[in-house]
């Protein structure tokens, strides 16, 4: 191989599938993973981006509809001049490419240009939206063809391509995409091209996301209840005998926090397992970060404490942040465990306490109501205190209490090691506030008191339109719930525990009341 093939780039141009990020291919993902530039279309879910690696360049190639940010000439430029920089491209287009996907238009150019490219195919939207909403596209007895048809292809062209009122005379089952600006029009065409009014169709938008919505009625009156019940692109349109075989709810739509949207508050990077629970369970997860969490180290102190790590008895950690980042300077100062020596070690609660689980190191505490002051008291209460060298190990808040009691009460002598600092992150840098503001969300996750105050801080900042949901407050914990109430924000449900799994059992008790 010469040189110069060796330092040839590719494009591949990669279905992403119709939205649950979970329908994309093994291929795709491992593409995206370890491609240098990520050209992306608006119905690719923006979750896969989180995949690319941090030094991938995205570049927003989408055409939502009347607002086109870049025109496909330019998108076929930048693949090619990417490529012959010896990149290795990712061209992620929603569904399948193959399917009104304009992948034609961008193998051509690739062609012309001689640059290498791969086609990796995706779940089209159709066939997602027909799973996802329970509707069968064939049955033996009637449907024994499936035909893809396109409304509009694009925007900028008004007439409809598609001789609809021929496909009345074809039948079987129809899918059409891009109809929704059309559908007038296209019910029109089939009807008078001998479909009767009472022929089975179904509308499915947002399929596969929280936010799917089926619609399920005779051809003659699809119009107006979509109307009616303002279904709005991106939808697939059914019409077909088999379609009238259609279950009423499905797996997915029956979902208990299907629908639901819910606001996040936790710093970015720290909230992806909150976020997966939820999403499990149906809802629509907005980021909506309030704080931000960043290491710090006084170098001088974390150098003291380590050399007398062996006098320790307790060693107490008030957070998961605090032990990730205890554990990680411990190992640049030791490079073997047993350096950890005797001390007993105290954790806030069970997910704090996991991390040392990883090192065989056996946690002797776990606080019973998984709060700092708690964690205190069950200290106190070992009777194993009194003239004890205790090390704290904690952030930049809320250790106050917990040294508190424990010199107090408990007669430790206490040394505070601080390894992280909690910050408020500027809510206008919120990935999405806009959504938040616009559309309001069912509830809004305050996972500590800082989330809170920074939402009390902010609230002036954080205008909700009309029409927005108004959210309901969810603490994960009393000390949070104080915070809201002491700031006269309305605690309208709290989590038994802080912990995720009673987050959620919370969070579908509650909906499922309302
Ligand atoms: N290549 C894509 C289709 C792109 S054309 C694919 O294979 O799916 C865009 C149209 O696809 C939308 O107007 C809509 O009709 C359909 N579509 C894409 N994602 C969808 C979704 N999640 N739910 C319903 N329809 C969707």
């Amino acid at each position: 191989m010469d040189k110069k093939e060796v330092n040839q780039g590719i494009v591949y141009l990669v279905g992403a599938g119709p939205g649950d990020p979970n329908l994309i291919t093994l291929r795709a993902r491992e593409l995206i993973e370890t491609c240098d530039v990520l050209v992306y279309d608006h119905l690719a879910n923006r979750r896969l981006h989180d995949w690319a690696p941090l030094s991938c360049e995205t570049i927003d190639g989408g055409k939502s509809p009347g607002r086109h940010t870049m025109d496909q000439s330019d998108i076929c430029k930048i693949l090619v001049e990417k490529a012959q920089d010896g990149l290795k491209v990712v061209r992620l287009k929603g569904g399948d490419p193959f399917v009104f996907g304009r992948c034609a238009e961008e193998m051509l150019a690739l062609d012309k240009e001689k640059v290498s490219y791969e086609v990796v195919p995706g779940v089209t939207a159709a066939l997602a939206c027909a799973a996802y909403a329970g509707i069968p596209l064939s049955h033996r007895d009637f449907g024994s063809s499936i035909s893809f048809l396109t409304g509009h292809e694009d925007m900028a062209k008004e007439a409809l391509r598609v001789n609809f009122a021929k496909f009345s005379e074809v039948g079987g089952t129809l899918c059409v995409y891009m109809g929704m600006s059309k559908l007038e029009e296209i019910v029109k065409k089939l009807i008078e091209g001998g479909l009767p009014v009472d022929k089975p169709a179904a509308i499915v938008s947002h399929g596969t996301l929280p936010i799917q919505k089926k619609l399920l009625a005779p051809l003659g009156q699809l119009v107006e209840q979509a109307k009616e019940n303002n279904f709005l692109a991106p939808a697939i349109i059914f019409v077909g005998n088999s379609i009238g075989l259609s279950r009423p709810k499905t797996w997915f739509e029956k979902k208990p926090l299907m629908g639901k949207r819910i606001a996040l508050t936790r710093a970015s990077g720290q909230e992806s397992r909150m976020r997966s629970a939820l999403e499990i369970l149906g809802a629509e997860v907005l980021d909506l970060p309030l704080i931000q969490i960043q290491p710090t180290e006084d170098r001088k102190l974390v150098a003291e404490v380590f050399a007398g790590i062996a006098s320790y008895e307790w060693v107490v950690f008030t957070s998961t942040n605090g032990a990730r980042e205890f554990m990680k300077l411990f190992f640049r100062a030791f490079a073997d465990i047993r350096s950890f020596g005797p001390m007993r070690i105290a954790c806030v609660g069970g997910s704090t306490a996991n991390i040392f689980k990883q090192y065989n190191l056996d946690v002797e505490l776990i606080a019973k109501d998984s709060t700092a002051e708690g964690l205190a008291k069950d200290l106190v209460a070992t009777d194993s205190l009194d003239s004890a060298n205790v090390l704290v190990v904690s952030g930049n808040r809320n250790r106050e209490i917990m040294v508190d009691v424990l010199e107090g009460v408990g007669h430790a002598i206490v040394d505070t090691l601080p390894v992280y600092q909690t910050d408020f992150a500027d809510v206008q840098d919120a990935p999405d506030l806009e959504k938040f503001q616009k559309q309001g969300a069912d509830a809004v996750v305050f996972t500590s008191s800082s989330t809170a105050l920074s939402y009390v801080e902010q609230s002036e900042d954080i205008v909700f339109e009309k029409d927005a949901r108004s959210p309901v407050f969810c603490s994960f914990g009393p000390q949070t719930s104080k915070t809201l109430e002491e700031n006269e924000l309305t605690v309208g449900l709290e989590s038994a525990h802080p912990t995720l799994d009673d987050l959620c059992e919370s969070l579908v008790k509650y909906f499922s009341k309302s």
